[in-house]
């Protein structure tokens, strides 16, 4: 992976600036500095390697020389009327990236795309707002595409793949890169129809099962996931019967065993 060979996978795309990285810290950082000093809408950070790649609440997210994907989109959204979907967009995109290449991937809500069960791909979304409009947005996401990339099974609360290993094939990352942003920059246009939320919730893992919410390991909700509101967030039926909505914000969810 180089700037050429970037440039050339990204040739036919209408994207901003890009810029490369054999190693940075967080190309989410880079991202946000950027698009602080004026970068335009559509320009990409992606690093080879993340030495400080962050997951939400400053968690670590691995990014191994050489194996991973790891870039951070710059949008400027036009209001931010749809900003609550915008997790969506990221999701789905990676997800078409994997249903191309004959996989049946899921969306782990908000934020996760698993491959056969495991985590293939985290998606980090943060926005910078003047008053009540969101300036620019900043969606960050990295996925697993060697089988070197998967990190070590002990330092994981939830079992990680590769797309690699899940399609028991070898993988292109920039055709893979290329794929996704292709797919995003479709799906961007469609973001506020009724189709773009049903496919969004068809994918999504656990529909149908008893899930616990959790935040700092902590049990907060829990319930049979339904499917989405319009704004992306989640429904739950709690054991009231009563659909309960969980809101974006620093919650995991886990399979109930
Ligand atoms: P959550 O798992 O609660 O959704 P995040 O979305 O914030 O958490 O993602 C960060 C977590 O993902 C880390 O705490 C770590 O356990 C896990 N992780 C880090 N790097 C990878 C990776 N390359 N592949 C799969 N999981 C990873």
């Amino acid at each position: 992976m180089n700037q050429q060979s970037i440039q050339t996978a990204l040739s036919s795309l209408p994207i901003g600036d890009v810029r490369y990285y054999d190693s940075i810290g967080s190309t989410n950082d880079d991202a946000l500095a950027w698009a602080k000093s004026g970068a335009p809408d559509l320009s990409i950070v992606l690093a080879d390697e993340q030495t400080a790649g962050r997951g939400r609440l400053n968690r670590k997210w691995m990014t191994p020389k050489g194996s991973a994907l790891a870039f951070s989109l710059i949008l400027r959204p036009p209001s931010r009327t749809h900003l609550s979907r915008t997790v969506g967009l990221a999701a789905l995109s990676a997800a078409d990236s994997c249903q191309m290449r004959g996989l049946s991937p899921q969306i782990k809500w908000p934020n996760d795309i698993l491959l056969n069960g495991k985590k293939a791909a985290g998606i980090l979304l943060e926005s910078v707002w003047s008053g009540s409009e969101v300036n620019y947005v900043i969606i960050g996401i990295g996925i697993n595409v060697l089988k070197e990339s998967t990190p070590p099974a002990e330092t994981l609360k939830f079992p990680a793949i590769s797309v690699e290993e899940a399609l028991g094939a070898p993988v292109d990352r920039l055709e893979l890169f290329a794929d996704i942003l292709t797919s995003l920059i479709k799906r961007r246009a469609e973001i506020n129809t009724s189709n773009f939320l049903n496919q969004w919730e068809q994918l999504l893992a656990f529909r149908g099962q008893f899930v616990h919410i959790i935040n700092n390991d902590q049990l907060i909700n829990s319930g049979v996931l339904r499917g989405l509101n319009a704004d992306g967030s989640l429904q739950l039926i709690n054991s009231e019967d009563k659909i309960v909505s969980i809101q974006f914000g620093d919650v995991s969810l886990r399979p109930a065993v």
